[in-house]
């Protein structure tokens, strides 16, 4: 089982800060901003690329949980960056699906 599956089956400690029967939002263990959350789907997705049309509904949840994150987090209005890493070359480490939500500090563009 993957790393986030556990935090699904709260079988490791993560902070919760979003949860509902689709889509759980936690704090990032490494934050790369003063707000680092991750949303992911419960049920495993390990990527962009094996993404189905049945996954639709799921993976549209993270963008509500999103918005709820940044309200909840007061950063609605400062803005934030939602960013899904796919790949080697994206710097993907985790094999799960996962929307990044970064906020707290003017971000650079583009990315490195
Ligand atoms: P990515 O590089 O896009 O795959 O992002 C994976 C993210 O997961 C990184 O920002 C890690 O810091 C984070 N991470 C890895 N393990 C955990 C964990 N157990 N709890 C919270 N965040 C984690």
């Amino acid at each position: 089982m993957c790393i986030f599956c556990k935090i699904v089956n709260y079988e490791i400690p993560a902070t919760i800060v979003y949860d509902n029967d689709d889509v759980i939002a936690f704090r990032d263990l490494h934050p790369k901003a003063p707000l680092h959350v991750l949303i992911i789907p419960k049920r495993h997705i390990s990527s962009v690329n094996d993404v189905v049309e049945g996954d639709a509904a799921a993976l549209g949840q993270l963008f509500v949980a999103a918005r709820a994150v940044a309200e909840a987090e007061g950063v609605a209005k400062s803005g934030y960056r939602l960013v899904m890493n796919t790949g080697a070359h994206a710097g993907q480490t985790v094999d799960h699906i996962h929307l990044h939500i970064l906020a707290g500090r003017a971000m650079t563009w583009p990315p490195g």
